[in-house]
Order: C-alpha cells, then structure tokens, then sequence
C-alpha cells in the first residue's frame, strides 16, 4: 500500500500556466512578472495594507526580518522554545543570542507570562532583548493581542512566524500582520508550496524595498557593482513565483480540506478516553489546521504517543511527534529558557497526523483502521 505522507505537495492545476509563461517570454531569473504577481496575491489575500516581499525560504525572511529589526553581533532575541529550528538559527546568522520562552496550553505557542518575566529580567541584567519571535505553530493563532501588547509596552520589534498560518486568523485578522515583520514559507509540506521559497510580510513599502534590497546583494544605484552593505542572494525565482500564483488559487479550498482533516479526528477519537484533538480555544481563533495534532495521555490509553507512531508506521502511514523544544536542542542548551515544562510536556505526550489537503477518504478510512486496531490490543 503506498505511504500516507503527513502533508505533501498538492498541486491545484494552474501551477504549469504561470511556469510555462516565465518560459515562453524568457523570465528564468530571480525577478520578474510571476514574482511581481505572486507578491500582489499574497498582498491582496493576508490584506491589512501589508507589503510583501517573496524570497528564497522562510529562514531567509526571518533572517531578513532580524537585519530589519536591527539586531546585530551579541544581541539577545526572545524567540519561542517550541517551534521548528529554522525559527531560531537566523539569530545565530546574525551572531546573536536566543532567548528561549515556554508554550502555554490553550495555543500551544509562546507564554505571554514568561515573555514579560524574560524581558524583566532581562532588562534588570542591563540588557533589553533586541527583537521577539512568536510562532503560529500548526497554524494556531499565539496570544497576539497579549503578545503584541508587551511588544508595544517594552518597545521591542515583534517578528511574526507565520510559516504554518498562511491563512489563519485572530480575531479575524490574518497572521503575520500582527508584528513589525510577518514571515511565510512556501517549502514542499506547508499549505502551499512553490517547492521552496518563503517571503516577509513588511508594514510599509520602505521596509519591502529595504528587503529586496539586501536579498539582491544590496547594490547601490551605480553602473558599476557599488556596495556600501553586506547583501544576501535571497530573492525568489520567477519560475518558483509562477508555482505560488496558480497555488494562491486553491489556497482556500486548500484549508477547508485540512479543516476537514481536523474534523475528521475529532469524530475518529471523540469516544476515545485519553485521547485529545487539538483545536481552537475560543472563536477568537481560526486555525488553517495545517497540521493535526493528539495528545497521548499514556496514563488513560495504555498505551504511549511512541507505540502509536510505531502501529501507524506498520501500516504505512506517517506521523510524527511535535516540535522538540529548542532549550532541549543540544545545540542550544546552553541558552537562556523562561517558562516551565509546558512545551516539554507537550514533546513527550503530542503526534502530529496525516493533514494533507490532497488526503483521499481511502486514506482516512486507513488510518482508523489502523487506529481501531490498536485501540483492540
Ligand atoms: C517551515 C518553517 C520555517 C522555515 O521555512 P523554510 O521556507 O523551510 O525556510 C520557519 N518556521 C517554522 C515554524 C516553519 O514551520
């Protein structure tokens, strides 16, 4: 039987058109109308006046969006502890510190208690935190109104990660228009893919020319190469672009199926003791659901988040535990973390599920049975 992939690319059919197009009027190069095209799309859909500039993957947005926000050598950045690798490694491009913070349980992202705690203490030392990464994990909305109020209070720049929540909304409003800076990826398992690419969410055209700028090997206006700043090859490709026009145009369709998905498990483990779908605390969220996410409570179900993984793999089918933490990373152990054992407790019990748009009602009607299957043992 073939694999059931936790989330793969889904192509909507009018990718090939805006590729061809680059072809046949000799557009292979890191600008270019489908670059142009793709960015008033993703302008027009996330609204809020936003300016957007499309790169190579979301770390260089995020990298980008550090430079942008002025953090330079030793410089401390807040950035939340439960989240894919990518969020935080920027920080170390850029020879700074992170500074990890714990998840609270509603949303699973970053614990606005502990953000203030750090940044107290933080300050006490003599040292402000130079910027703020929040993560919309699975495309759950964070805390934002709380969050960007102790950005606001303590006057540090907030960088949105918004690379699971193309879609997703707070209180109506879209992610990755909160912060100074929203970032978006476009890599082969995000909502939409254009194979890899990424962009920044800028709040004025100032800022969007500044990061095409420093994507495009921050040239001066010369004949000659005249550099007067160190720049980055970061610009996104026109063929890639073309990739990301014709996705912008089942993006919505899209995320109905993965709310589906979410659906789905909720009716599948509604009856089962121990078992918990993650979802929405209250209307102010709309999550896209880019991924589904248990949690396994071993005390309850007998059996563990491992064994589960395991029974599904036997059939074929992937799944695979949530983020480890970064304060637990080798890598960054030896870092500043604030918080308690939330996003520690969350590793140990969560599985992320099958949650592709492209998931059959085969495919489903295979991973309940392989989940009754177990539930037998
Ligand atoms: C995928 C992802 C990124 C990185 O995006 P790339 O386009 O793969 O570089 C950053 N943060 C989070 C939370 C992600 O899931």
């Amino acid at each position: 039987m073939d694999k059931i992939w936790l989330s793969s690319p889904h192509m909507g059919g009018g990718e090939q058109k805006y590729v061809q197009e680059a072809f046949d009027t000799n557009w292979v190069a890191p600008l270019g109308p489908n670059v142009n095209g793709f960015e008033k799309d993703l302008e027009s859909y996330i609204g809020e006046n936003s300016n957007v500039a499309c790169l190579v993957s979301g770390t260089s947005a995020i990298h980008l969006a550090l430079i942008l926000s002025g953090v330079s050598y030793n410089d401390n950045v807040i950035c939340q502890s439960m989240t894919f690798s990518a969020s935080a490694n920027p920080i170390k491009y850029q020879g700074a510190n992170p500074i990890f913070i714990d998840s609270e349980k509603d949303t699973w992202n970053m614990c606005p208690i502990a953000l203030e705690e750090a940044i107290k203490k933080e300050m006490s030392k003599g040292k402000k935190p130079k910027a703020i990464i929040v993560v919309h994990l699975y495309g759950m909305p964070a805390k934002m109104d709380e969050i960007s109020a102790i950005s606001k209070r303590y006057e540090i720049p907030l960088i949105e990660d918004a690379a699971e929540a193309l879609g997703s909304t707070y209180k109506g409003k879209k992610c990755g228009t909160f912060g100074d800076f929203g970032i978006l990826s476009f890599n082969g398992n995000k909502i939409i893919t254009t194979s890899g690419g990424g962009a920044l969410v800028c709040k004025n055209d100032e800022d969007k020319q500044k990061t095409i700028f420093l994507a495009t090997q921050a040239r001066d206006n010369a004949p000659h190469y005249q550099h007067s700043h160190i720049g980055y090859n970061y610009r996104m490709s026109n063929i890639t672009a073309g990739i990301g026009r014709g996705q912008m145009e089942v993006l919505d369709k899209h995320i109905s199926y993965r709310r589906v998905n979410n659906q789905f498990y909720q009716e599948l483990f509604k009856n089962i003791k121990g078992i918990t779908v993650f979802k929405e605390s209250t209307e102010n969220y709309f999550s896209n659901h880019w991924l589904s996410a248990i949690i396994v409570d071993e005390t309850i179900t007998n059996f563990s988040r491992e064994d589960l993984r395991l029974s599904l793999l036997d059939d074929n089918i992937e799944s695979r535990p949530l983020w480890k933490p970064m304060h637990l990373q080798p890598v960054f152990k030896d870092y500043a973390y604030y918080g308690t054992n939330v996003s520690e407790n969350l590793f140990k019990k969560g599985l992320c599920l099958p949650s592709g748009s492209n998931l059959t009602e085969e495919d489903k009607e295979r991973i309940k049975t392989s989940i009754n299957k177990l539930m037998k043992k």
